[in-house]
């Protein structure tokens, strides 16, 4: 039984859903249990009113059946509209002679039916039904002023009027407050979806989906951010530049599934090598950069050596022995050669392509360059 509740709730108020459904749903099912309420008190409470029974079973019946074919068929919109009418242009008017006009209290109840219009109703159709109902209050309130004895027919229940008057205050009070608690729930709910989705969607965009390490354009940002830093606080940052040695034959021999293992095992071996602040990034194919924020050439030469010799050293595929190394190239920014970013990586890839000229499986910087950048 509490299983087929929880499961019930969870279907009618469904994050899912767009809001206006569940606020539907919460309204209909509400608006079903207050008429029938309306119904049990007074024949509990031992007041006689035909009328007033026959109006407040009919509500709960109209209300029910609404949220039975809206929830059944999926036809909300209509639903949705014909509860608005139905509510305001016709119970509330008969409410409103039923309970004795103006000193009724129905008073606070239009106010609630004006509020559930604007929440239920899509902003165009709110906009006409809007001063519809304030053109309808005016007329009912005129009519009830004028011609006092318009619905004397229908047996008025109400005998304490200061009580009953509290008494809607108190029922209209608690709605508005539940009204607001749920709709501003399914606001936070919604809110922290989105912030969800923009995260993993920030994720997305920055992460390279075969070796999960920083995409290109991640990387790239990254630098920009480096190079503001080191103009204003005078610090040093270098990159390495890898290149996998002959990794088209690796492809061509083995396939492109090993092809693919190595690569990822490549990119585990340089995030072991890296400091938390360090970025590692898939900068292309088998072309990989690792930004060292605070390092100058020297460290970062001797950080690529680390990881140019643990390549070739270890085992990049677990199912067949590949000799694999790499070649590297290191660069380090310097403020009055560089301006852009491309400007220090077209140094690194210099290097880089010095290393493959001299025989592959080595890392080139400054130091051990015989070409222009000595
Ligand atoms: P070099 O030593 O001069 O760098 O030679 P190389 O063969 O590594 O260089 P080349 O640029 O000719 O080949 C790179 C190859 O990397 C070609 C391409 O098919 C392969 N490649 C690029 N991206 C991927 C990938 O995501 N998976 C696999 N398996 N191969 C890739
Ligand atoms: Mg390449
Ligand atoms: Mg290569």
């Amino acid at each position: 039984m509490k299983e087929k509740i929880e499961k019930f709730l969870m279907d009618i108020l469904n994050p899912q859903l767009p809001m206006r459904i569940r606020f539907f749903n919460i309204c209909t099912l509400g608006g079903t249990a207050g008429a029938l309420l309306a119904t049990i008190a007074p024949i509990i409470s031992g007041v006689n009113s035909t009328f007033g029974l026959i109006l407040s079973s009919l509500t709960a019946v109209f209300f029910f059946s609404l949220f039975l074919i809206g929830h059944n068929t999926g036809k909300n919109e209509l639903c949705i509209m014909v509860g608005v009418i139905g509510l305001n242009f016709i119970i509330y008017p008969l409410l409103y002679f039923s309970m004795g006009g103006i000193e009724g209290g129905m008073v606070l109840y239009f106010v609630m039916g004006i509020v559930f219009t604007l929440l239920l109703l899509d902003f165009k159709s709110a906009l006409i039904i809007f001063p519809l109902e304030i053109a309808e209050y005016s007329l009912i309130f005129y009519l009830g002023e004028k011609h006092p004895g318009l619905f004397s027919t229908i047996d008025v229940y109400r005998e304490n009027i200061v009580l009953d008057i509290a008494l809607d205050f108190f029922i209209v009070s608690l709605t508005t407050f539940f009204v607001i608690k749920i709709l501003y729930n399914a606001y936070e709910d919604q809110a922290k979806r989105a912030d969800k989705l923009v995260q993993e969607l920030e994720k997305l965009s920055t992460t390279d989906p075969l070796t999960k390490l920083y995409n290109r354009r991640f990387l790239m940002q990254a630098i920009e951010t480096e190079i503001i830093k080191s103009k204003r606080e005078k610090y040093k940052f270098s990159i390495i530049m890898f290149d996998v040695d002959k990794f088209k034959s690796v492809n061509d021999t083995y396939g492109h599934i090993i092809g693919d293992e190595v690569l990822i095992s490549f990119a585990k071996i340089l995030s072991s090598h890296v400091r938390e602040y360090d970025t590692v990034a898939r900068y292309g194919g088998e072309e990989f950069m690792i930004l060292l924020p605070n390092s100058n050439e020297e460290a970062a030469f001797s950080r690529a050596e680390e990881i140019r010799r643990d390549v070739e050293s270890s085992e990049l595929c677990t199912s067949m022995h590949i000799p694999i190394t790499v070649s590297g190239g290191v660069a380090s920014y310097d403020e009055l050669t560089m301006i852009t970013v491309e400007d220090l990586t077209s140094v690194a890839d210099t290097y880089l392509y010095e290393s493959k000229e001299n025989g592959r499986n080595r890392i080139t910087w400054r130091d051990n360059s015989h070409g222009l950048h000595k």
